[in-house]
């Protein structure tokens, strides 16, 4: 019964692997926050419907300045 359920995505300013949880993507086009394992980068996650049922993770970067603008 050991399912996996995690959901990995890949950091886009390094590229590291991570995974999150799917428990936490249950609400779907609802913005999650992580930051990378690796690199900290701030990364703002949103589940999406993909194809198959599956869930296609949408990852973009934080602003890392954003106070400077
Ligand atoms: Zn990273």
């Amino acid at each position: 019964m050991a399912i996996a359920s995690e959901h990995e995505y890949m950091c886009p300013h390094c590229g590291h692997i991570n995974s999150i949880s799917q428990h936490a993507l249950r609400n779907k086009y609802t913005e999650q926050y992580a930051n990378c394992d690796k690199c900290k980068t701030g990364l703002e996650l949103v589940p999406a419907d993909g194809i198959n049922e599956q869930i296609n993770l949408v990852v973009s970067e934080l602003p890392q300045e954003s106070l400077q603008r």
